[in-house]
């Protein structure tokens, strides 16, 4: 069965999630208080409407509750974010996204029942950050507030040797979980593989061992 999407809040960030899920042919329900914002998704969205989310009576006429999974993506007004997340919660949704604008935000909706919370703007910096460090990071993902994932090109340090010449495991404790060239992913290098040039690591780590394997290696 397909799966129901309602996305509240149209700006950038939820405006992109809509237009997403609706290209991958999920249904979505776009809420919006303004109706300019409505009007933008009316032909993108299944469904748009103008709606105060924060309106528990608008929310249940709507059947929020129908929703396998609801996102709240109202930025700059934290108090609409913070009452729609309790009313969604109260009601009973399946699965609450909300997008946090800072800490405390994430922390109140937290407490007060959003399944996951999301911090795009400080996430793409972290990523841009790290890419930006060397020319060799491609990419960086956090998994936890102390575990990473980083794309490394592979480096003159690197070339022509094997993942056991490098010792890469032993020597920083991180772990290489993929070699891609181009859309050429190996999702199980070998220990012997040799590493060529234009190959991209994906390694997995603690942040210390990850820092420490970017600064020797990298
Ligand atoms: P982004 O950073 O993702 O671009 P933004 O900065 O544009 O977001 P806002 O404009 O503050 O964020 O909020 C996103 C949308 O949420 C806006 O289109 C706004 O109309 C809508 N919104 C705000 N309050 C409510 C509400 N109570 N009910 C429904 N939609 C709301
Ligand atoms: P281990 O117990 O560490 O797996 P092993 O005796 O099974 O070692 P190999 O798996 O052949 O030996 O690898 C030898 C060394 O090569 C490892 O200790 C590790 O440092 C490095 N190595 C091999 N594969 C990887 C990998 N995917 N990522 C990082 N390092 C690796
Ligand atoms: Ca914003």
């Amino acid at each position: 069965m397909k799966r129901e999407f309602a996305v509240i809040g149209l700006g950038r960030f939820g405006g992109s999630i809509c237009y997403e899920l609706s290209k991958e042919g999920m249904n979505v329900l776009a809420i919006d208080i303004s109706e300019d914002k409505v009007n933008e998704f009316k032909n993108v969205a299944s469904h748009a409407v103008i709606a105060d989310s924060t309106d528990e009576a608008t929310l249940k006429e709507l059947g929020i509750t129908n929703f396998d999974h609801v996102i709240v993506a109202i930025g700059d007004n934290i108090q609409a974010s913070i009452l729609t997340t309790v009313i969604l919660s109260e009601l009973g949704v399946n699965k609450i996204t909300v997008k946090a604008n800072n800490d405390y935000h994430a922390k109140i909706v937290n407490k007060i029942g959003a399944h996951h919370v999301v911090h795009p703007e400080r996430d793409m910096g972290r990523r841009i950050a790290h890419s930006i460090i060397s020319n060799n990071i491609l990419d960086y993902l956090e998994l936890s507030e102390d575990h990473s994932i980083v794309e490394v090109k592979v480096s003159h340090k690197m070339i022509g040797k094997s993942l056991v010449d490098l010792d890469i495991r032993a020597n920083y404790g991180c772990n290489v979980v993929a070699i891609r060239q181009g859309n050429d992913i190996n999702v199980s290098p070998r220990a012997d593989e040799v590493l060529q040039e234009q190959e991209v690591l994906i390694v997995i780590g603690s942040d210390k061992d990850i820092a420490r394997f970017e600064k020797e290696l990298v």
